[in-house]
């Protein structure tokens, strides 16, 4: 039976010229064609025609997809795959039950946890317990592989709603503290905000703000992701704001995409786009020349978030404002913008390849002779913390662009 939900017109761009394959982490790692953006749109074609069912094997093969958007960079034919990965997650969540784990994992953790930083804080406390009694070794692999994603130390402060700005005022810009953001890296976001105020700006933190729906969007929830994003757009809306920051990228490549999340509601598609066109990644808003070089002999490196670089296309100003500070010492990184496996939720729910991932990444930090890896994504910070860690590499340090950046 033929269903409706792909965009035929977009799926059928893909000219299967295969140059997005070796730009592909998943095929990269298995060299199997149905994991790679080919293959990949192979099966949504065929899912759509009816050719193929929604049994385990075509849907395992579109969940190892990481969105990562890598080989949305490769294509020169302009394929939309993130926007067919979207449309195809959406149906497969309608129209698949998925084992009990995968249930559980989903819709209990991590749809009803990650976007509620509430309940993330209380969440989090029988991890620090656990680490404060030093009972870690008595938990299960799994359990403890998922306490190891949690930072050691974590900061969770708020943002007052407005900080003015130092010296020469230039105006008002929104601030987007985000959940993962305000409840592991709250000292990253009192970074931009100081970054911010000294650059000109008054910081408006409004509180009513929620989850950007990234989340949701990349488990195929679209309704849910759609919800959030009204919510944040009420949120900023009548405030004279010259631009709204983010500073965590995989939020941020939701956030610019608000206009095309609420396309089809009327009531809605005017102040979306005008909300996403306000949108801006913090290292894009920031100005470089106020940022004073280090006298060290530390060697630095950046690692390209895949929302970021691949979803917004932005590689060029981070890697302006980390040479800013460091000068002659930044040094580049081996396949900087191959996913770390981190992928928002993804180190859960695909663990073997998000670990495999981890390993590649951590090998070209390792290898690159850094003492400190600079990117711009929570998710990214965590999983390559936790990989250093494991490679026993933890001399490197790896850090938010917001708080290398600080003075
Ligand atoms: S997605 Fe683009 S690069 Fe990849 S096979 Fe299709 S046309 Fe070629
Ligand atoms: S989004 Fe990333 S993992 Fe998925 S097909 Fe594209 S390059 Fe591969």
């Amino acid at each position: 039976m033929t269903s409706n939900f792909l965009n035929e017109t977009k799926a059928l761009a893909c000219v299967h010229c295969g140059l997005c394959l070796s730009s592909c982490p998943t095929y990269l790692e298995t060299g199997n064609e149905n994991d790679s953006p080919r293959g990949r749109i192979y099966l949504m074609r065929a899912i759509q025609a009816g050719k193929l069912g929604l049994d385990a094997r075509p849907v395992d093969h579109i969940d190892l997809c990481l969105g990562c958007r890598a080989c949305e960079t490769a294509c020169p034919s302009g394929v939309q795959y993130g926007s067919l990965l979207e449309e195809t997650r959406e149906y497969i969540e309608k129209n698949h039950r998925r084992s009990i784990y995968q249930r559980v994992l989903r819709r209990w953790v991590i749809e009803k946890i990650f976007p509620f930083p509430w309940r993330m804080r209380i969440a989090l406390f029988p991890v620090r317990l656990i680490r404060f009694l030093r009972l870690e070794k008595l938990l299960p692999k799994p359990a403890r592989e998922i306490m190891g994603l949690v930072p050691s130390k974590i900061s969770g402060t708020r943002l007052e709603f407005k900080r003015a700005a130092k010296g020469e005022i230039k105006g008002d810009v929104g601030f987007i503290e985000g959940c993962v953001m305000q409840v592991m890296f709250g000292d990253t976001n009192n970074s931009s905000a100081n970054l911010l105020q000294r650059d000109g700006w008054n910081v408006v933190t409004p509180k009513d703000q929620g989850c950007c729906g990234a989340l949701y969007a990349h488990s195929g929830q679209m309704e849910k992701a759609r919800d959030c994003a009204r919510k944040n757009i009420a949120a900023f809306e009548g405030m004279p704001l010259k631009a709204i920051i983010i500073n965590a990228a995989g939020c941020g490549s939701t956030l610019v995409e608000y206009g095309h999340l609420l396309k089809d509601d009327p009531d809605w598609v005017d102040r979306a786009e005008e909300f996403s066109a306000k949108v801006k990644d913090l290292v894009t808003w920031l100005d470089e020349s106020n940022i004073s070089s280090v006298n060290s002999s530390e060697k630095v490196t950046y690692h390209d978030a895949c929302h970021l670089c691949h979803a917004q296309g932005i590689s060029l100003k981070p890697r302006q404002l980390v040479k800013a500070r460091a000068g002659d010492n930044f040094i580049e990184l081996d396949e900087s913008d191959l996913c770390c496996g981190s992928a928002g939720s993804y180190n859960l729910t695909e663990p073997s390849m998000a670990k495999k991932l981890q390993s590649r990444k951590v090998r070209n930090i390792i290898e690159s002779s850094a003492n400190v890896v600079v990117t711009t994504n929570p998710g990214c910070l965590l999983q390559i913390q936790e990989g250093l860690e494991k490679e026993k590499a933890s001399h490197i340090r790896a850090v938010h662009i917001a708080d290398y950046l600080k003075d």
